[in-house]
């Protein structure tokens, strides 16, 4: 209609006649195609769609497989809580809950990993059984604790144990090295964002130059997402991947809250839905996006003794 109106600049009077009936003509035309359009709403809908932004696909739940890695082994089971509790049994009640929550989000291929093999060996298998099943996304479950050097003691029931109430709260790791760094950075975004709105906070102690070789830099400082390229379960997987420190077992409350089916509860829910973002998300992209390049520079401190998560 535009070019019309460009060309009929200066037209004669039978060029005015002819306008009026190019002008009918249009009116019938556009009133013809609104009618069809009313018969076809599908058809008018995407029209309208395509003229504003590009159609979202919406995510598979039930083809999108989430492994839950249970952290540490029965025999070398991690930290001791400040009530001598090992890590261990916290990761696998953990993991048993975000695992149950995905299959009820509709993410039914999600499974939980568990190896009984020692570290080294037990981590390098962790990431190629989870290759080896194409999983879309690998989470590790964690609970943290603090270096040696920061370690009190408390006499809790007639017993000495580590305890530690300086720091608490959660954290996230991604490694710069997993082939698909941009996704993982993207999941602990979400991941982040999910479990503050459960009121949850992350420890912003691994920034501090008192954590020297424990110190990491943070890539997302408003959902708590460090780097820690060493870790073998993030550098050795395919896919998107994150190790979730869902918090301090060796700080004498926080071990309380963890220990609580209301912390098991909201970290659960949290990971459902961010996984149910990312993988909307991820669908939006494979649609329309190239990968990201690989840009953010830290100081991605080694820490050999804790590459064993
Ligand atoms: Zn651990």
């Amino acid at each position: 209609m535009n070019r019309c109106n460009v060309k009929n600049h200066g037209m004669s009077v039978t060029g005015v006649m002819s306008k009026r009936l190019i002008g009918t003509a249009a009116v019938v035309v556009a009133t013809i195609l609104l009618l069809w359009a009313d018969r076809h709403p599908a058809h008018g809908q995407q029209r309208v769609l395509s003229a504003t932004k590009p159609v979202h696909a919406s995510c598979q739940r039930s083809g999108f497989r989430v492994v839950v890695d249970v952290g540490h082994t029965a025999e070398v089971p991690g930290a001791d809580s400040a009530r001598g509790v090992p890590e261990y049994t916290f990761n696998l009640r953990l993991a048993d809950e975000i695992e149950q929550a995905l299959v009820d989000a509709g993410f039914g291929k999600a499974v939980r990993l568990i190896t009984a093999t020692a570290p080294w060996q037990g981590l390098v298998e962790r990431a190629d059984r989870a290759n080896k099943m194409h999983a879309d996304l690998f989470i590790s479950i964690h609970h943290d604790s603090v270096p040696d050097f920061l370690i009190e003691t408390w006499d809790h029931e007639g017993q000495q144990h580590p305890f530690s109430d300086r720091f608490k709260g959660y954290a996230i790791f991604i490694s710069n090295d997993n082939a698909d760094r941009q996704g993982s950075l993207q999941f602990g975004g979400l991941l982040g964002k999910e479990l503050q709105a459960r009121g949850l906070r992350y420890t912003p102690h691994y920034t501090l130059p008192l954590m020297g070789k424990y110190r990491h830099a943070l890539l997302d400082p408003a959902a708590g997402v460090y780097r820690y390229d060493q870790l073998i379960v993030l550098r050795n997987t395919e896919m998107p991947a994150v190790l979730l420190e869902a918090g301090s077992i060796v700080n004498r409350q926080e071990e309380l809250e963890l220990a609580s089916s209301e912390r098991r509860a909201a970290v659960s829910a949290a990971v459902a839905a961010a996984v149910q973002d990312f993988c909307a998300e991820r669908n939006d992209q494979h649609v329309k996006r190239p990968s990201a390049p690989n840009t953010v520079a830290g100081p991605g401190h080694a820490n050999p003794a804790s590459l064993a998560r």
